[in-house]
Protein backbone atom coordinates (compact mmCIF):
# COMPACT_ATOMS: atom_id res chain seq x y z
CA UNK A 1 0.00 0.00 0.00
CA UNK A 2 1.34 3.49 -0.67
CA UNK A 3 1.45 5.91 2.23
CA UNK A 4 -1.42 7.78 2.35
CA UNK A 5 -0.61 11.82 1.62
CA UNK A 6 -2.01 14.20 4.38
CA UNK A 7 -4.91 15.47 3.10
CA UNK A 8 -5.01 17.14 6.33
CA UNK A 9 -2.32 19.53 5.39
CA UNK A 10 -5.09 21.04 2.72
CA UNK A 11 -5.30 24.44 3.81
CA UNK A 12 -9.00 25.10 5.16
CA UNK A 13 -10.01 27.27 1.98
CA UNK A 14 -9.23 24.60 -0.43
CA UNK A 15 -10.92 21.83 1.55
CA UNK A 16 -14.14 23.70 1.84
CA UNK A 17 -13.63 24.54 -1.84
CA UNK A 18 -13.46 21.12 -3.06
CA UNK A 19 -16.22 19.97 -0.90
CA UNK A 20 -19.30 22.05 -2.30
CA UNK A 21 -20.66 21.34 -5.79
CA UNK A 22 -19.05 24.22 -8.06
CA UNK A 23 -20.93 26.11 -10.19
CA UNK A 24 -19.96 28.22 -13.64
CA UNK A 25 -19.96 31.78 -14.03
CA UNK A 26 -22.18 33.66 -16.49
CA UNK A 27 -22.28 37.08 -16.83
CA UNK A 28 -20.91 37.73 -13.40
CA UNK A 29 -23.18 34.55 -11.53
CA UNK A 30 -22.49 31.52 -10.29
CA UNK A 31 -24.77 29.08 -11.81
CA UNK A 32 -25.72 25.31 -12.22
CA UNK A 33 -26.03 24.20 -16.12
CA UNK A 34 -29.62 24.53 -17.68
CA UNK A 35 -29.50 20.78 -17.72
CA UNK A 36 -28.74 20.37 -14.41
CA UNK A 37 -26.14 17.93 -15.21
CA UNK A 38 -22.56 17.78 -13.28
CA UNK A 39 -19.54 15.94 -13.59
CA UNK A 40 -16.73 15.10 -11.69
CA UNK A 41 -12.73 15.36 -11.49
CA UNK A 42 -11.26 13.11 -9.93
CA UNK A 43 -7.97 13.34 -8.10
CA UNK A 44 -5.24 11.16 -10.41
CA UNK A 45 -2.76 10.53 -6.99
CA UNK A 46 -5.86 8.13 -5.55
CA UNK A 47 -8.52 7.97 -8.18
CA UNK A 48 -11.22 9.23 -6.29
CA UNK A 49 -13.68 11.76 -7.01
CA UNK A 50 -12.62 15.20 -5.91
CA UNK A 51 -15.27 18.10 -6.74
CA UNK A 52 -18.85 17.94 -8.57
CA UNK A 53 -18.85 20.60 -11.00
CA UNK A 54 -21.38 21.89 -13.75
CA UNK A 55 -21.71 19.69 -17.84
CA UNK A 56 -22.21 23.09 -19.94
CA UNK A 57 -23.78 22.51 -22.91
CA UNK A 58 -24.70 24.62 -25.71
CA UNK A 59 -27.82 26.16 -23.94
CA UNK A 60 -24.71 27.17 -21.24
CA UNK A 61 -22.61 28.35 -24.05
CA UNK A 62 -25.07 29.94 -25.63
CA UNK A 63 -26.06 32.22 -22.47
CA UNK A 64 -22.35 32.77 -21.88
CA UNK A 65 -21.87 34.29 -25.04
CA UNK A 66 -25.07 36.56 -25.41
CA UNK A 67 -23.73 37.66 -22.09
CA UNK A 68 -20.01 38.23 -23.24
CA UNK A 69 -21.51 40.26 -26.43
CA UNK A 70 -23.74 42.35 -23.98
CA UNK A 71 -20.32 42.74 -22.17
CA UNK A 72 -18.48 43.70 -25.19
CA UNK A 73 -20.73 45.93 -27.00
CA UNK A 74 -22.26 48.27 -24.23
CA UNK A 75 -21.34 47.08 -20.61
CA UNK A 76 -18.79 49.20 -18.57
CA UNK A 77 -15.88 47.31 -19.78
CA UNK A 78 -16.38 49.39 -23.56
CA UNK A 79 -15.78 52.43 -21.53
CA UNK A 80 -13.09 51.62 -19.04
CA UNK A 81 -9.77 53.06 -20.20
CA UNK A 82 -6.72 51.09 -21.31
CA UNK A 83 -5.23 52.08 -18.39
CA UNK A 84 -8.35 50.54 -15.80
CA UNK A 85 -8.27 47.58 -17.49
CA UNK A 86 -4.33 47.60 -17.14
CA UNK A 87 -5.02 48.03 -13.25
CA UNK A 88 -7.76 44.96 -13.58
CA UNK A 89 -5.29 42.69 -14.70
CA UNK A 90 -2.46 43.98 -12.49
CA UNK A 91 -5.01 43.40 -9.68
CA UNK A 92 -5.60 39.72 -10.52
CA UNK A 93 -2.65 39.21 -10.69
CA UNK A 94 -2.25 40.79 -6.70
CA UNK A 95 -5.02 38.84 -5.94
CA UNK A 96 -3.71 35.34 -7.41
CA UNK A 97 -0.43 36.02 -5.86
CA UNK A 98 -1.83 36.38 -2.59
CA UNK A 99 -3.60 33.00 -2.93
CA UNK A 100 -0.62 31.04 -4.06
CA UNK A 101 -0.53 28.27 -1.45
CA UNK A 102 -4.51 27.91 -2.55
CA UNK A 103 -4.40 27.86 -5.92
CA UNK A 104 -0.92 25.63 -6.09
CA UNK A 105 -2.95 23.13 -4.18
CA UNK A 106 -5.86 22.82 -6.53
CA UNK A 107 -3.45 22.36 -9.38
CA UNK A 108 -1.90 19.59 -7.36
CA UNK A 109 -5.01 17.71 -6.64
CA UNK A 110 -7.03 18.37 -9.75
CA UNK A 111 -3.92 17.51 -12.02
CA UNK A 112 -1.48 15.34 -10.20
CA UNK A 113 1.40 17.67 -10.66
CA UNK A 114 3.73 17.75 -7.37
CA UNK A 115 2.83 20.59 -5.16
CA UNK A 116 6.54 22.27 -4.83
CA UNK A 117 6.30 22.55 -8.68
CA UNK A 118 3.10 24.10 -9.03
CA UNK A 119 4.07 26.62 -5.88
CA UNK A 120 7.61 27.43 -7.46
CA UNK A 121 6.38 27.21 -11.82
CA UNK A 122 3.21 27.46 -12.51
CA UNK A 123 1.40 29.77 -9.79
CA UNK A 124 4.26 32.29 -10.30
CA UNK A 125 4.48 32.39 -13.84
CA UNK A 126 0.39 32.85 -13.65
CA UNK A 127 0.90 36.00 -11.45
CA UNK A 128 3.96 37.55 -13.68
CA UNK A 129 1.67 36.57 -16.94
CA UNK A 130 -0.88 38.71 -15.95
CA UNK A 131 1.50 41.94 -14.90
CA UNK A 132 3.06 41.44 -18.37
CA UNK A 133 -0.43 41.76 -20.25
CA UNK A 134 -1.43 44.38 -17.49
CA UNK A 135 1.57 46.34 -18.83
CA UNK A 136 0.20 45.74 -22.25
CA UNK A 137 -3.13 47.27 -22.54
CA UNK A 138 -1.80 50.70 -22.87
CA UNK A 139 0.59 50.20 -25.22
CA UNK A 140 -1.77 48.52 -28.03
CA UNK A 141 -1.30 51.30 -30.83
CA UNK A 142 -2.15 52.09 -34.51
CA UNK A 143 0.35 54.13 -36.75
CA UNK A 144 -0.37 57.05 -39.32
CA UNK A 145 0.39 56.00 -42.93
CA UNK A 146 1.77 58.33 -45.29
CA UNK A 147 -0.77 57.51 -48.08
CA UNK A 148 0.19 58.78 -51.29
CA UNK A 149 -3.12 59.97 -52.22
CA UNK A 150 -3.51 63.74 -51.89
CA UNK A 151 -5.49 65.65 -49.16
CA UNK A 152 -5.62 62.17 -47.13
CA UNK A 153 -4.83 61.91 -43.53
CA UNK A 154 -4.92 57.99 -42.89
CA UNK A 155 -4.66 56.14 -40.06
CA UNK A 156 -5.15 53.01 -38.37
CA UNK A 157 -6.67 51.59 -35.04
CA UNK A 158 -5.71 48.39 -33.33
CA UNK A 159 -9.47 47.68 -32.34
CA UNK A 160 -10.19 44.32 -30.42
CA UNK A 161 -11.83 40.96 -31.63
CA UNK A 162 -14.98 41.16 -29.76
CA UNK A 163 -16.09 38.06 -27.96
CA UNK A 164 -13.53 35.42 -27.99
CA UNK A 165 -13.92 31.45 -27.07
CA UNK A 166 -11.01 30.00 -26.00
CA UNK A 167 -10.10 26.45 -25.02
CA UNK A 168 -7.60 24.89 -22.61
CA UNK A 169 -5.96 22.15 -21.94
CA UNK A 170 -5.34 20.00 -18.45
CA UNK A 171 -1.54 20.24 -18.54
CA UNK A 172 -0.99 23.63 -16.87
CA UNK A 173 -4.58 24.20 -15.79
CA UNK A 174 -4.50 28.02 -14.94
CA UNK A 175 -1.49 29.03 -16.11
CA UNK A 176 -2.82 27.99 -19.70
CA UNK A 177 -6.11 29.91 -18.74
CA UNK A 178 -3.48 33.08 -18.24
CA UNK A 179 -1.95 33.12 -21.45
CA UNK A 180 -5.40 33.09 -22.72
CA UNK A 181 -7.17 35.69 -20.82
CA UNK A 182 -4.17 37.82 -20.34
CA UNK A 183 -3.70 39.04 -23.82
CA UNK A 184 -6.65 39.03 -24.70
CA UNK A 185 -8.44 40.93 -21.89
CA UNK A 186 -5.62 43.70 -22.27
CA UNK A 187 -6.72 44.07 -25.81
CA UNK A 188 -10.48 44.77 -24.44
CA UNK A 189 -11.91 41.74 -25.87
CA UNK A 190 -14.79 39.58 -23.76
CA UNK A 191 -14.16 35.82 -23.18
CA UNK A 192 -15.93 32.28 -23.13
CA UNK A 193 -13.53 30.41 -21.14
CA UNK A 194 -13.75 26.65 -21.75
CA UNK A 195 -11.41 24.88 -18.61
CA UNK A 196 -10.28 20.99 -19.80
CA UNK A 197 -13.18 18.61 -17.77
CA UNK A 198 -9.82 17.09 -16.12
CA UNK A 199 -9.23 20.10 -14.51
CA UNK A 200 -11.55 22.75 -13.73
CA UNK A 201 -10.80 23.93 -10.43
CA UNK A 202 -8.31 26.68 -10.48
CA UNK A 203 -10.14 28.45 -13.35
CA UNK A 204 -13.53 28.26 -11.22
CA UNK A 205 -11.11 29.74 -8.39
CA UNK A 206 -9.48 32.31 -10.43
CA UNK A 207 -13.43 33.33 -11.48
CA UNK A 208 -14.19 34.29 -8.21
CA UNK A 209 -11.41 36.99 -8.16
CA UNK A 210 -12.54 38.61 -11.06
CA UNK A 211 -15.02 40.73 -9.92
CA UNK A 212 -12.61 42.02 -7.04
CA UNK A 213 -10.11 42.74 -9.19
CA UNK A 214 -12.42 44.99 -11.39
CA UNK A 215 -13.58 42.96 -14.36
CA UNK A 216 -17.36 43.55 -14.77
CA UNK A 217 -19.63 40.88 -15.23
CA UNK A 218 -19.60 39.22 -18.49
CA UNK A 219 -16.73 40.36 -19.47
CA UNK A 220 -14.95 36.77 -18.71
CA UNK A 221 -17.60 33.80 -18.53
CA UNK A 222 -16.34 30.06 -17.41
CA UNK A 223 -18.40 27.39 -18.78
CA UNK A 224 -17.44 23.78 -17.66
CA UNK A 225 -17.91 20.59 -19.55
CA UNK A 226 -16.78 18.33 -21.93
CA UNK A 227 -15.04 19.04 -24.93
CA UNK A 228 -17.41 17.61 -27.53
CA UNK A 229 -20.21 19.72 -26.19
CA UNK A 230 -19.24 22.41 -24.31
CA UNK A 231 -16.21 23.39 -26.58
CA UNK A 232 -17.67 22.10 -29.82
CA UNK A 233 -20.68 24.59 -28.88
CA UNK A 234 -18.12 27.84 -28.76
CA UNK A 235 -16.26 26.71 -31.97
CA UNK A 236 -19.70 26.68 -33.91
CA UNK A 237 -21.36 29.55 -32.15
CA UNK A 238 -22.30 32.19 -34.86
CA UNK A 239 -21.97 35.33 -32.65
CA UNK A 240 -18.07 34.15 -30.97
CA UNK A 241 -15.50 36.23 -33.27
CA UNK A 242 -12.68 33.55 -32.70
CA UNK A 243 -11.47 30.81 -30.91
CA UNK A 244 -7.74 30.39 -29.05
CA UNK A 245 -6.95 26.81 -28.55
CA UNK A 246 -4.66 24.54 -26.86
CA UNK A 247 -4.35 20.79 -26.85
CA UNK A 248 -4.02 17.70 -29.18
CA UNK A 249 -3.69 18.00 -32.72
CA UNK A 250 -6.36 15.77 -33.77
CA UNK A 251 -9.01 18.02 -32.09
CA UNK A 252 -6.87 21.10 -33.13
CA UNK A 253 -8.40 20.10 -36.71
CA UNK A 254 -11.75 19.60 -35.76
CA UNK A 255 -12.01 22.80 -34.17
CA UNK A 256 -10.23 24.47 -37.44
CA UNK A 257 -13.35 22.36 -39.30
CA UNK A 258 -15.99 23.62 -36.64
CA UNK A 259 -15.05 27.00 -36.86
CA UNK A 260 -15.09 27.05 -40.94
CA UNK A 261 -18.86 27.42 -40.90
CA UNK A 262 -18.93 30.81 -39.20
CA UNK A 263 -15.78 32.07 -40.42
CA UNK A 264 -14.52 32.80 -36.95
CA UNK A 265 -10.48 33.52 -36.49
CA UNK A 266 -8.51 30.79 -35.22
CA UNK A 267 -5.32 30.03 -33.11
CA UNK A 268 -4.04 26.51 -32.02
CA UNK A 269 -1.17 25.68 -30.10
CA UNK A 270 -1.03 21.89 -30.37
CA UNK A 271 1.28 18.91 -30.45
CA UNK A 272 4.36 18.22 -30.71
CA UNK A 273 7.40 15.24 -30.93
CA UNK A 274 10.18 17.53 -30.08
CA UNK A 275 13.62 17.10 -31.01
CA UNK A 276 16.33 17.44 -28.45
CA UNK A 277 19.93 17.19 -30.02
CA UNK A 278 23.03 16.49 -28.24
CA UNK A 279 26.16 16.79 -29.77
CA UNK A 280 29.65 15.63 -29.18
CA UNK A 281 31.21 18.81 -28.21
CA UNK A 282 28.54 20.06 -25.52
CA UNK A 283 29.30 20.04 -21.96
CA UNK A 284 27.83 16.91 -21.53
CA UNK A 285 26.54 16.65 -17.67
CA UNK A 286 24.36 19.56 -18.64
CA UNK A 287 23.06 18.44 -21.64
CA UNK A 288 22.30 14.81 -19.84
CA UNK A 289 20.67 16.65 -16.84
CA UNK A 290 18.82 19.02 -19.62
CA UNK A 291 17.29 15.99 -21.60
CA UNK A 292 15.89 14.43 -18.41
CA UNK A 293 14.03 17.35 -17.41
CA UNK A 294 12.83 18.26 -21.19
CA UNK A 295 10.82 14.73 -21.18
CA UNK A 296 10.32 14.79 -17.58
CA UNK A 297 8.62 18.34 -16.52
CA UNK A 298 4.83 17.84 -15.96
CA UNK A 299 6.12 14.19 -16.61
CA UNK A 300 6.24 14.39 -19.74
CA UNK A 301 2.66 16.06 -20.54
CA UNK A 302 4.20 19.00 -22.25
CA UNK A 303 3.43 20.13 -25.90
CA UNK A 304 6.93 21.18 -25.90
CA UNK A 305 8.45 17.92 -24.15
CA UNK A 306 11.90 16.79 -25.55
CA UNK A 307 10.93 13.39 -26.97
CA UNK A 308 13.14 12.35 -29.31
CA UNK A 309 16.68 12.44 -28.14
CA UNK A 310 19.37 12.46 -30.72
CA UNK A 311 22.90 11.79 -29.16
CA UNK A 312 26.09 12.20 -31.12
CA UNK A 313 27.43 8.85 -31.56
CA UNK A 314 30.58 9.50 -30.51
CA UNK A 315 29.59 10.46 -26.62
CA UNK A 316 26.28 8.39 -26.84
CA UNK A 317 27.86 5.69 -23.81
CA UNK A 318 28.33 8.53 -21.88
CA UNK A 319 25.18 10.69 -21.90
CA UNK A 320 22.89 7.57 -21.41
CA UNK A 321 24.29 6.11 -18.35
CA UNK A 322 23.87 10.01 -16.90
CA UNK A 323 20.31 10.19 -18.61
CA UNK A 324 19.14 6.76 -17.13
CA UNK A 325 20.77 7.48 -14.08
CA UNK A 326 18.54 10.98 -13.43
CA UNK A 327 15.71 8.78 -14.58
CA UNK A 328 16.23 6.42 -11.54
CA UNK A 329 16.50 9.01 -9.24
CA UNK A 330 13.56 10.82 -9.69
CA UNK A 331 10.60 10.27 -6.97
CA UNK A 332 7.69 9.47 -8.20
CA UNK A 333 4.95 9.48 -5.60
CA UNK A 334 1.25 11.85 -5.16
CA UNK A 335 2.03 15.28 -5.59
CA UNK A 336 1.24 16.72 -2.17
CA UNK A 337 3.98 14.59 -0.70
CA UNK A 338 7.16 17.01 -0.42
CA UNK A 339 9.90 14.37 -1.38
CA UNK A 340 7.90 13.80 -4.76
CA UNK A 341 9.24 15.06 -8.09
CA UNK A 342 7.01 13.74 -10.14
CA UNK A 343 3.27 12.68 -9.83
CA UNK A 344 0.70 10.32 -11.67
CA UNK A 345 -0.39 10.95 -15.24
CA UNK A 346 -4.41 13.51 -15.33
CA UNK A 347 -6.53 10.94 -15.74
CA UNK A 348 -7.23 6.70 -16.42
CA UNK A 349 -7.13 7.65 -20.36
CA UNK A 350 -4.11 9.50 -20.17
CA UNK A 351 -2.46 6.23 -18.65
CA UNK A 352 -4.08 4.08 -20.88
CA UNK A 353 -2.41 5.87 -23.83
CA UNK A 354 0.88 5.68 -22.46
CA UNK A 355 0.67 2.42 -21.19
CA UNK A 356 -0.04 1.45 -24.96
CA UNK A 357 2.62 3.41 -26.45
CA UNK A 358 4.85 1.18 -23.78
CA UNK A 359 3.66 -1.40 -25.05
CA UNK A 360 3.85 -0.72 -28.95
CA UNK A 361 7.58 0.35 -28.02
CA UNK A 362 8.20 -3.29 -26.58
CA UNK A 363 6.17 -4.57 -29.26
CA UNK A 364 8.20 -3.27 -32.63
CA UNK A 365 11.50 -4.02 -31.02
CA UNK A 366 12.31 -1.07 -28.91
CA UNK A 367 14.20 -1.67 -25.76
CA UNK A 368 13.99 -0.18 -22.32
CA UNK A 369 16.75 1.20 -21.08
CA UNK A 370 14.75 1.96 -18.05
CA UNK A 371 11.57 2.52 -16.83
CA UNK A 372 8.85 0.62 -19.03
CA UNK A 373 5.86 0.09 -16.71
CA UNK A 374 4.19 1.51 -13.26
CA UNK A 375 6.81 2.45 -10.51
CA UNK A 376 6.32 -0.35 -8.23
CA UNK A 377 5.03 0.37 -4.19
CA UNK A 378 2.26 2.95 -6.23
CA UNK A 379 -0.72 0.95 -6.94
CA UNK A 380 -3.07 3.55 -6.33
CA UNK A 381 -3.28 6.27 -8.76
CA UNK A 382 -2.30 6.84 -12.67
CA UNK A 383 1.56 6.73 -11.67
CA UNK A 384 4.04 5.89 -14.75
CA UNK A 385 7.78 5.39 -14.38
CA UNK A 386 9.91 7.78 -16.13
CA UNK A 387 11.33 5.65 -19.39
CA UNK A 388 13.84 5.59 -21.84
CA UNK A 389 13.86 3.91 -25.31
CA UNK A 390 16.52 2.45 -27.37
CA UNK A 391 17.18 1.15 -30.50
CA UNK A 392 14.42 2.73 -32.29
CA UNK A 393 13.43 3.00 -35.60
CA UNK A 394 11.99 5.65 -37.10
CA UNK A 395 8.91 3.80 -38.03
CA UNK A 396 7.98 3.06 -35.29
CA UNK A 397 5.13 4.71 -33.55
CA UNK A 398 6.80 5.88 -30.35
CA UNK A 399 9.35 7.92 -32.57
CA UNK A 400 6.60 9.35 -34.72
CA UNK A 401 3.58 9.62 -32.34
CA UNK A 402 3.34 12.54 -29.36
CA UNK A 403 3.06 10.32 -26.41
CA UNK A 404 2.48 13.21 -23.69
CA UNK A 405 3.95 11.15 -20.91
CA UNK A 406 7.43 10.24 -19.57
CA UNK A 407 9.01 8.44 -22.23
CA UNK A 408 12.13 9.48 -24.34
CA UNK A 409 13.48 7.50 -27.54
CA UNK A 410 16.92 7.89 -27.12
CA UNK A 411 18.19 7.93 -30.90
CA UNK A 412 22.60 8.10 -32.04
CA UNK A 413 23.45 9.85 -34.50
CA UNK A 414 26.90 10.02 -36.58
CA UNK A 415 26.56 13.09 -38.80
CA UNK A 416 26.10 16.64 -37.80
CA UNK A 417 25.04 17.74 -40.78
CA UNK A 418 21.63 15.37 -40.96
CA UNK A 419 21.02 15.38 -37.92
CA UNK A 420 18.88 18.77 -38.19
CA UNK A 421 16.95 17.00 -41.01
CA UNK A 422 15.95 14.12 -38.83
CA UNK A 423 15.12 16.46 -36.06
CA UNK A 424 12.72 17.98 -39.11
CA UNK A 425 11.28 14.65 -39.77
CA UNK A 426 7.73 15.33 -38.04
CA UNK A 427 4.85 16.35 -39.05
CA UNK A 428 5.29 18.63 -35.48
CA UNK A 429 7.32 21.71 -35.03
CA UNK A 430 6.94 23.26 -31.64
CA UNK A 431 10.14 23.16 -30.09
CA UNK A 432 13.42 21.76 -30.68
CA UNK A 433 16.65 21.82 -28.57
CA UNK A 434 20.73 21.58 -29.23
CA UNK A 435 23.04 20.96 -27.14
CA UNK A 436 26.95 22.34 -27.77
CA UNK A 437 30.10 24.64 -27.51
CA UNK A 438 30.38 25.39 -30.74
CA UNK A 439 27.73 28.99 -31.44
CA UNK A 440 27.86 28.72 -34.86
CA UNK A 441 26.72 25.44 -35.35
CA UNK A 442 24.13 26.15 -32.45
CA UNK A 443 23.17 29.00 -34.55
CA UNK A 444 23.13 27.34 -37.63
CA UNK A 445 20.87 24.31 -36.34
CA UNK A 446 18.57 27.17 -34.69
CA UNK A 447 18.15 28.44 -38.23
CA UNK A 448 17.41 25.25 -40.04
CA UNK A 449 15.11 23.33 -37.39
CA UNK A 450 11.19 24.28 -38.66
CA UNK A 451 9.98 24.99 -34.72
CA UNK A 452 8.72 27.76 -33.20
CA UNK A 453 11.04 27.90 -30.08
CA UNK A 454 14.17 26.62 -30.07
CA UNK A 455 16.66 26.08 -27.27
CA UNK A 456 20.08 26.37 -27.31
CA UNK A 457 21.81 24.50 -23.88
CA UNK A 458 18.62 24.93 -22.00
CA UNK A 459 14.96 23.56 -22.50
CA UNK A 460 11.69 24.79 -21.08
CA UNK A 461 12.86 28.03 -20.56
CA UNK A 462 9.93 30.50 -20.92
CA UNK A 463 8.99 33.84 -19.94
CA UNK A 464 5.57 36.31 -20.95
CA UNK A 465 7.57 38.24 -23.16
CA UNK A 466 8.72 35.26 -25.13
CA UNK A 467 6.46 34.58 -28.30
CA UNK A 468 5.37 30.54 -28.25
CA UNK A 469 3.50 28.81 -30.71
CA UNK A 470 4.10 26.09 -33.75
CA UNK A 471 5.20 25.34 -36.87
CA UNK A 472 3.67 22.75 -39.07
CA UNK A 473 0.90 20.69 -37.62
CA UNK A 474 2.12 22.20 -34.05
CA UNK A 475 -0.57 25.22 -35.03
CA UNK A 476 -0.39 28.55 -35.95
CA UNK A 477 -0.40 31.75 -34.08
CA UNK A 478 1.83 32.85 -31.34
CA UNK A 479 1.02 33.16 -27.77
CA UNK A 480 2.86 35.46 -24.82
CA UNK A 481 4.81 38.57 -25.93
CA UNK A 482 3.89 41.24 -28.16
CA UNK A 483 3.09 38.60 -30.67
CA UNK A 484 0.20 37.64 -28.80
CA UNK A 485 -1.85 41.02 -29.26
CA UNK A 486 -1.97 40.20 -32.61
CA UNK A 487 -4.56 37.12 -31.90
CA UNK A 488 -6.81 39.12 -30.53
CA UNK A 489 -6.79 42.63 -32.27
CA UNK A 490 -7.59 43.58 -35.28
CA UNK A 491 -7.00 46.81 -37.73
CA UNK A 492 -9.20 48.99 -38.72
CA UNK A 493 -8.09 51.73 -41.67
CA UNK A 494 -9.64 54.66 -41.19
CA UNK A 495 -8.98 57.41 -44.28
CA UNK A 496 -9.68 61.22 -43.25
CA UNK A 497 -10.45 63.98 -46.22
CA UNK A 498 -8.68 66.99 -45.06
CA UNK A 499 -8.59 68.70 -48.18
CA UNK A 500 -5.93 69.35 -50.47
P1 LIG B 1 -5.98 15.91 -24.69
O1 LIG B 1 -6.14 15.02 -25.91
O2 LIG B 1 -4.61 16.28 -24.40
O3 LIG B 1 -6.81 15.46 -23.52
P2 LIG B 1 -7.76 17.62 -25.98
O4 LIG B 1 -7.16 18.24 -27.18
O5 LIG B 1 -8.69 16.47 -26.11
O6 LIG B 1 -6.57 17.28 -25.05
O7 LIG B 1 -8.49 18.70 -25.09
C1 LIG B 1 -8.09 20.02 -24.92
C2 LIG B 1 -9.33 20.86 -24.73
O8 LIG B 1 -10.13 20.75 -25.89
C3 LIG B 1 -10.23 20.44 -23.58
O9 LIG B 1 -10.75 21.61 -22.96
C4 LIG B 1 -11.31 19.64 -24.26
O10 LIG B 1 -12.53 19.65 -23.55
C5 LIG B 1 -11.45 20.41 -25.55
N1 LIG B 1 -12.05 19.65 -26.66
C6 LIG B 1 -11.95 18.32 -26.92
N2 LIG B 1 -12.66 17.99 -28.02
C7 LIG B 1 -13.23 19.14 -28.48
C8 LIG B 1 -14.08 19.46 -29.59
N3 LIG B 1 -14.49 18.55 -30.45
N4 LIG B 1 -14.46 20.76 -29.75
C9 LIG B 1 -14.02 21.71 -28.90
N5 LIG B 1 -13.24 21.46 -27.84
C10 LIG B 1 -12.83 20.20 -27.62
Amino acid sequence: MQPAVAESSLTPSVTEFIAARRKMLIDGKWVEAASGKTFTTVNPATEEVLAEVPAGDKEDVDRAVRAARRAFESGPWRRMTASERGRALWKLADLIEARTEEFAQLETLDNGKPLTVARAADIPLVVDHFRYYAGWATKVEGETIPVSVPGMFTYTLREPVGVVGQIIPWNFPLLMAAWKLGAALACGNTVVLKPAEQTPLSALRLGELLDEAGFPPGVVNIVTGFGETAGAAITVHPDVDKVAFTGSTEVGKTIMQQAAGTLKRVSLELGGKSPNIVFADADLDSAAEGAAAAIYFNHGQCCCAGSRLFIEDKVYDRVMPKLIEYSEQIQVGPGLDPKTQMGPLVSSEQLERVSGYLASGKKEGAKVATGGGRPKGLDRGYFVSPTVFTDVKPEMKVVGEEIFGPVVCAIPFRDPEDVVRAGNETTYGLAAAVWTRDIQKAHRAAQLLKAGTVWINCYNAFDASAPFGGYKQSGFGREMGKAALELYTQIKTVWVNVGA
